[in-house]
């Protein structure tokens, strides 16, 4: 088990050419962006602290309508963050204020676990397979939870899966049934595909359970880290996170939510195809590069992110990520990501899509050349 955690490494790797370890958007902008980029001195010299509250709001309907969800400022709080772990950082400081334990998707960016952990808040994990293994598998689960707290990622990072509306519903149900309170980070919405999207502010707000919903941009528009993360936080969580939030933070940059609602109106446009094809294209030159043999995509193909299988006997991932870093290649490998069982990620890496094309192409080469040099095939 490697000691350091995941961000550690993707800050090594940051300095790289081929750094293919953060999932965050490091791509050249399209035309289209860098036409918004060349008005921000303007955004700048527009940014008003006066106007801040307004133009959040109108942010956050945006957003949350390109994700097709309701805006419900009735039920909704919604809060800026620097991040999403910030936000994750407040959830988890709500928990272990309130003495409750929490059952967590697994695989999961390790910083969530790391973060309740911190806090002590104890975790068992929602092992993220019941989501895709049929109804009678989420049933057996839910039969014998015993957490105060589901919290769930979707889609997920790494793999990519995706609570389906009627799980969502089921677990929402449950939560209503047993007093509940649901913590869903909804970070990649924007990848899903049109056919996977359903309203998970409606179904959450008809519920009336206590929840907290954090959503970011990070992932999505290159912004040179500028991103406009918030919480949604329902009523009855309002006063103490709200106390939490302000001791974090006064007022998130209006340039910062100006450039990102630019960004947002962008994609209005063809309600976020851009965004999904950018991934995509990157996703079939490498699939056609790699041999299957050595790596085998094990995702649903949503992400900016692939997750891939060293499906070669003999090699694990993190050996595979040594050779590669050692080649200049910088990719994640998967054991991290198994907070509760790490040996399940053994044979899995995490690597970057939302890059440029070149770097996608060189990294994809330099992996050819290591399965050649293996000799294994
Ligand atoms: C990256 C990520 C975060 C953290 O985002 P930051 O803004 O970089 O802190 C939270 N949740 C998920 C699912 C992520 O992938």
């Amino acid at each position: 088990m490697i000691e350091r955690n995941l961000t550690q490494e993707e800050v090594d790797a940051l300095p790289f050419e081929h750094n293919l370890s953060d999932g965050h958007a490091f791509r050249s902008w399209t035309h289209a962006e860098s036409a918004i980029i060349a008005q921000s001195a303007r955004f700048f010299a527009e940014s008003d602290r006066r106007g801040g509250q307004r133009a959040e709001a109108e942010y956050i309907r945006r957003y949350l309508a390109l994700g097709g969800q309701s805006y419900i400022p009735d039920y909704f709080t919604g809060l800026m963050s620097y991040s999403a772990s910030m936000a994750v950082e407040i959830v988890a400081n709500l928990l272990r204020l309130r003495r409750l334990s929490a059952a967590l998707i697994e695989p999961c960016f390790d910083n969530i676990a790391d973060i309740l952990r911190r806090h002590r808040v104890p975790l068992q994990p929602f092992p993220e397979t019941v989501l895709t293994d049929g109804t009678a598998a989420l049933e057996a689960l839910l039969e014998t939870l015993t957490a105060d707290v589901i919290f769930l990622v979707s889609p997920n990072n790494p793999t990519g899966t995706v609570v389906s509306e009627a799980a969502f519903t089921r677990i929402v149900e449950y939560c209503v049934a047993e007093g509940k309170l649901l913590v869903l980070d909804g970070c990649f919405r924007v990848y899903l595909s049109d056919e996977e999207v359903y309203d998970h502010y409606r179904i959450l707000a008809a519920s009336g359970i206590d929840c907290v919903v954090i959503e970011d941009t990070g992932k999505v528009w290159p912004a040179a880290e500028l991103k406009a993360p918030f919480l949604s936080v329902s009523p009855r969580l309002v006063s103490a996170v709200i106390g939490m939030h302000s001791d974090f933070l006064l007022h998130l940059s209006p340039f910062t939510v100006r450039l990102i609602t630019e960004f947002v109106c962008l994609a209005e446009a063809d309600g976020g195809r851009y965004l999904r094809e950018l991934v995509v294209e990157n996703r079939t030159l490498f699939q056609s590069r790699i041999p299957g043999s050595f790596l085998r995509t094990d995702d649903t193909q949503k992400l900016g992110l692939a997750w891939l299988e060293v499906s070669a006997g003999g090699l694990d991932g993190e050996g595979v990520r040594r050779l590669l870093a050692e080649r200049g290649v910088h990719v994640l490998s998967g054991e991290r990501f198994y907070w509760s069982s790490p040996h399940l990620g053994r044979r899995h890496l995490r690597m970057a899509l939302l890059r440029d094309p070149d770097i996608i192409v060189h990294a994809s080469a330099v992996i050819a050349d290591l399965w050649d040099e293996l000799g294994v095939g």
